[in-house]
């Protein structure tokens, strides 16, 4: 549905991260950016954020995507075998969110990986219990996803420790690792590790710019040599290959340099929104790690509460009859999401009060 900046400005939009909008320095730092024609001999600027995006998580090569489902869907084109399983957590975004891109265009068969005992995602000792044992009749593995941070879990990180360790049973496998690092960034923030220690799991990582960093469009898909040495094929092949993209490079790098920082500010407003929240009429929030809050209602009233919000100005996003979503990001302030508790409360009181006395 289109919308005026006029009625944006009205209402408070946490359906999702990818809401922001660019800023005025970012689209003046799009619109000074040298380019080339990257298809055809490069272009400087997304050259420049390839190499600074390979530093940062210590990989050998990137390469620029114009969204994230696109470089997720290529790395499992390059890392897995046509006919095989790929193994991931049964929430993950390449199962939930991308058409079925796995079976459609590469070939595979998604085998689910349940969350670990007492979590919120898969850990070591699921994913182990998920490989099957060889058979001459069963479906091989050729390739295992992590997802971190977990957006369907809730925003949850999983520790680089316990990377490590899932990565370790892949290994012993003979398996690549994929990791979907949309929101590595938060990853980071929230606990202090150095981004290059989370991707140490994997073989290929993908992060985002048009999340939490606001940038319009755009991901990187990196990785070691290997992994990736068709990577450029593959990206033309998808329809990926962009000409004078450094306009699009410009607003990552923007973001990189001036919104990663200020993501512990979304992390806080999530934290004081899951606070205001808890316990209202018998709703549950989920823990926030960081700027995603998912909350679960002990009556299927999600509609009914999504609907009451918009009609105050809230957007919430509806994840289930049950469950809903709220995501903080750069457009919502303090005053914005102290605003949103109060409504949300309130739309809670009213429908659960309805719901327990119906
Ligand atoms: C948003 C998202 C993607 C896809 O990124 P797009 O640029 O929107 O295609 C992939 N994985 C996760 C976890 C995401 O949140």
């Amino acid at each position: 549905m289109p919308t005026t900046n006029a009625s944006a400005a009205a209402r408070i939009d946490l359906r999702s991260d990818t809401v922001t909008r660019p800023t005025p320095e970012m689209r003046r730092a799009m619109a000074d950016a040298e380019v080339g024609d990257d298809v055809l001999d490069g272009d400087p600027t997304v050259q420049r954020l390839e190499a600074r995006v390979a530093e940062l998580l210590g990989k050998e090569r990137a390469y620029f995507f114009p969204s994230g489902t696109m470089a997720n869907q290529a790395a499992v084109w390059l890392l897995a075998r046509r006919g095989t399983e790929v193994l991931l957590d049964a929430e993950s975004h390449l199962i939930q969110w991308e058409h079925a891109g796995l079976a459609a265009l590469a070939g595979v068969q998604i085998r689910a990986v349940p969350a670990g005992a007492g979590r919120r995602v898969m850990d070591a000792a699921s994913l182990a219990a998920t490989i099957r044992p060889p058979s001459l009749h069963a479906p091989k593995a050729s390739l295992v996803c992590f997802e971190n941070t977990h957006n369907g879990a809730g925003g949850v990180v999983t520790s680089a420790a316990d990377l490590l360790a899932m990565a370790e049973v892949a290994r012993a496998h003979g398996l690549p690792v994929h990791m979907d690092g949309a929101r590595l960034w938060n990853a980071a923030v929230a606990t202090g590790t150095p981004i290059s220690h989370f991707a140490d799991c994997a073989d290929t990582v993908m992060v985002s710019f048009s999340k939490g960093l606001g940038a319009p469009v755009g991901a990187v898909l990196a990785g070691s040599s290997d992994a990736l040495a068709d990577a450029w094929v593959v990206r033309k092949r998808m329809g990926g290959g962009m000409r004078q993209s450094g306009i699009l490079a410009a607003g990552a790098l923007h973001g990189l340099e001036h919104q990663w920082p200020r993501l512990a500010d979304d992390h806080a407003r999530t934290r004081a929104l899951a606070d205001a929240i808890d316990g209202v009429g018998g709703a549950r929030v989920v823990p926030p790690d960081t700027n995603i809050l998912m909350v679960d209602l002990p009556h299927p009233v999600v509609p009914a509460v999504v609907a009451r919000a918009a009609a105050q100005g809230v957007l919430l996003s509806p994840w289930t009859t049950t469950r809903l979503r709220a995501v903080t990001h750069r457009d919502v302030d303090d005053a914005m999401v102290h605003r949103a508790g109060e409504v949300i409360v309130a739309a809670l009181e009213a429908e659960l009060h309805a719901a327990a006395s119906a």
